[in-house]
């Protein structure tokens, strides 16, 4: 069979599941099946395809009608421009956290913490874009620590990086310079309203806070209450929020004590990460 009719199928089957976007998932998957870069499908289209490799793009397009992520399908996601391992256990990059990402790079650090590094997409980022820095990166979830400690690897940034399994702050020691999360801040009513690709396969706990009251604040009020014993003073707190939550969270950083407390938004226009800086204090010629 010729790549183009397998292709035509697989848009076919994906339609009658009700995906959207069913061309552009179907060419990723037959990509991933051939095993070519994406600007290689269309010169492709006219050529045979072996057995096996219609095998792989069929699982895949049956795993993809049954809602499973493209990127949990072929096992990698682009994020800020380089290619990340991505596995059931951890949360798919999401291009709404570049956002994050373009906040953290304002200001210069050389000391970074990551809270509940998942994929590591946040972490290794910004060491890659921050030669000099160095990082500490916890999670909860070991298995996610191990896909993360991959990437890390795969990017050569292995020695720059600390991965610990840790509750948060829980196992953390230290002082840096900057402190990023994008930590869970669904709120367990809005379960309902994901699409079923992020509620039946992303992992529960890098969506939903523990202890969470139904705002999805939960995290959020464990990082900020902490954060300071952590930031050196004129640190940096930054933190990824779901749309809604802008207030709520600007007012958590505001009575913690940070200053400069903003909002920043994504492309789409969505409130989208929430930052504060941790007071400088009074300097020794004023005391
Ligand atoms: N942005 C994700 C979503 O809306 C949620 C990520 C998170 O809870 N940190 O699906």
């Amino acid at each position: 069979m010729r790549a183009a009719e397998l292709l035509a199928d697989g848009i076919a089957r994906l339609r009658a599941a009700g995906l959207d976007g069913a061309a552009g998932d179907a060419r990723v998957l037959l990509a991933y099946a051939l095993d070519i870069p994406r600007d290689r499908l269309t010169l492709a289209m006219g050529d045979d395809v072996s057995t096996p490799a219609q095998h792989r793009f069929q699982t895949a397009i049956t795993a993809r009608a049954a809602y499973r992520p493209v990127a949990q399908i072929i096992g990698r996601r682009a994020f800020f421009g380089r290619d990340f391992a991505v596995t059931p256990d951890v949360l798919d990059p999401r291009p709404d956290t570049e956002t994050l990402i373009e906040a953290a790079l304002e200001q210069p650090f050389s000391r970074l913490l990551d809270l509940g590094t998942g994929s590591g997409a946040i972490a290794l980022t910004l060491l890659a874009e921050r030669p000099d820095a160095q990082a500490v990166a916890v999670d909860l979830s070991q298995p996610a620590l191990k896909v993360a400690a991959r990437n890390a690897k795969a990017l050569g940034l292995s020695s720059r990086v600390t991965f610990l399994r840790s509750d948060w702050f829980g196992a953390v020691g230290g002082v840096f310079d900057l402190i990023v999360s994008n930590p869970p801040y669904i709120g367990v009513p809005e379960l309902a309203d994901l699409s079923r690709d992020v509620r039946d396969y992303e992992p529960r706990m890098a969506l939903v806070p523990t202890d969470d009251d139904g705002s999805g604040l939960a995290a959020y009020r464990v990082i900020c209450a902490q954060a300071q014993n952590y930031l050196r003073p004129g640190g940096w707190l930054r933190v990824e929020i779901g749309y809604r939550q802008g207030a709520a969270v600007q007012a958590l950083f505001t009575e913690a004590g940070f200053d400069h407390v903003s909002l920043r938004k994504d492309l789409s226009g969505h409130a989208r990460v929430v930052s504060g800086q941790a007071p400088l204090g009074q300097s020794p010629s004023e005391l």
